[in-house]
C-alpha cells in the first residue's frame, strides 16, 4: 500500500512539475554541460519508442564509451549540448523486442547483464513477487540473503525454472551491433554485503564470462542495486574496468567520478509526463525520501 500511494504522489508530482514549466528549464540550463545516463529495466516497446522518440527531438543521445572517454579526457568540446546515455540493467529477456527501436532511431545504448543468468532458466532474484520482503533482504549479508530466499520464496539462484526470464546468448548476438553488452554481474548480489571474495568473484568473473560468451572487451560495469563501497570500487578499477554506473541520482559533469557514474532512474512504466518529470529527477528524490521515511518508521 505505501507503495501505491508512493507511486499515486509521483504522479500527482509529475503533473504539478510539468505545468510549472520545470522540464524546459532544467533541459535549458542544467543539462548545458552535463549528461543524463538514464536507467531502464524492462521497459515496453511501445512505452520506449514514446521516450525515445521525445529524446531524440529534444537531445542528443550518445553511447556511454563517448561520455567515459569524454571525462578521461577532461574534453566535454565533442559532447553535443544536452547529451543523453541510454542504459538498461539486468539483461532482462523483454530487451530484445526493443532491437527494432535502437535500429530506427541509431542509439547504441548500454545493456548491463548478470552473466550468470542470462543463457539460462535461472531467475532474478529480486524479481520475487513480495516487495516489502525483497528490500530487507537488500539489507543482510549476503550468506544470509540467500538462505531466507530458499527458506520463504523457494528461491535458489543456480536451479532452472520453466520460464525464461533474462536474454539468451542468440538474441544478444543479434543485438551485438546495435547495443553496446556490459557486465553487471553473475548473479546481481547486494555487493558491500558480500565477502571480499564473493565480491571478486561477481565482478571479475562476470567480465570473463561475458568477454568468453560474446568476444568482446568488457570496460563497463554498473552495481546491482547501485550499491557500492570504496571495496568495490577498488575491486572495478583493479579489474580493468573503465568506468562503473551506480544509481545516485544526478547528472555527470567534467569532474565526475568514472566509477561513481550518476545515473536518472527512470520508471519503466512511465507516460510522457511522468517520464519528462523524471528527466527533471524531482519524483525519483522525492520516492527516495518517502521510502527511506517509510522504512524508518515501519522498522
Ligand atoms: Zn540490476
Amino acid at each position: 500500500m505505501p507503495y501505491r500511494l508512493t507511486n499515486f504522489a509521483k504522479t500527482a508530482l509529475s503533473i504539478f512539475i510539468s505545468l510549472l514549466g520545470i522540464p524546459l528549464l532544467i533541459r535549458e540550463w542544467v543539462c548545458r554541460n552535463r549528461v543524463a545516463i538514464l536507467l531502464y529495466h524492462d521497459v515496453n516497446p511501445e512505452i520506449f519508442a514514446k521516450h525515445i522518440a521525445y529524446l531524440s527531438r529534444h537531445y542528443a543521445i550518445i553511447s556511454l564509451d563517448t561520455l567515459v572517454s569524454a571525462i578521461y579526457n577532461k574534453d566535454f568540446s565533442e559532447i553535443p549540448q544536452k547529451s543523453i546515455v541510454i542504459t538498461i540493467d539486468d539483461g532482462h529477456a523483454g530487451n530484445v523486442t526493443l532491437l527494432p527501436i535502437f535500429k530506427q532511431y541509431r542509439i547504441y545504448p548500454t545493456i548491463y547483464v548478470c552473466t550468470q543468468i542470462i543463457n539460462t532458466h535461472r531467475h532474478f532474484w529480486f524479481r520475487i513477487p513480495e516487495r516489502s520482503k525483497k528490500e530487507r533482504l537488500k539489507k543482510l549479508p549476503n550468506v544470509e540473503r540467500l538462505t531466507r530466499l530458499k527458506q520463504e520464496s523457494d528461491f535458489e539462484p543456480k536451479k532452472e525454472y520453466q520460464d525464461r526470464q533474462a536474454l539468451n546468448i542468440d538474441e544478444m548476438k543479434k543485438m551485438m551491433q546495435d547495443v553496446d553488452f556490459q557486465p553487471h554481474t553473475q548473479f546481481h548480489p547486494i555487493l558491500p554485503h558480500c565477502t571480499e571474495t564473493e565480491c571478486k568473484q561477481e565482478i571479475l568473473g562476470s567480465k570473463v564470462d561475458l568477454e568468453k560468451f560474446l568476444g568482446i572487451e568488457c570496460l563497463h560495469f554498473s552495481y546491482p542495486n547501485g550499491d557500492y563501497t570504496e571495496r568495490e570500487i577498488e575491486i572495478v578499477k583493479a579489474g580493468g574496468f573503465r568506468s562503473a554506473r551506480t544509481t545516485d541520482i544526478g547528472w555527470n559533469n567534467i569532474e565526475t567520478s568514472p566509477y561513481k557514474l550518476k545515473a536518472m532512474p527512470i520508471s519503466d512504466d512511465a507516460g510522457l509526463i511522468r517520464f519528462r518529470a523524471e528527466l527533471t529527477t524531482i519524483p525519483q528524490r522525492f520516492g527516495k525520501w518517502v521510502n527511506s521515511l517509510l522504512w524508518r518508521i515501519t522498522n
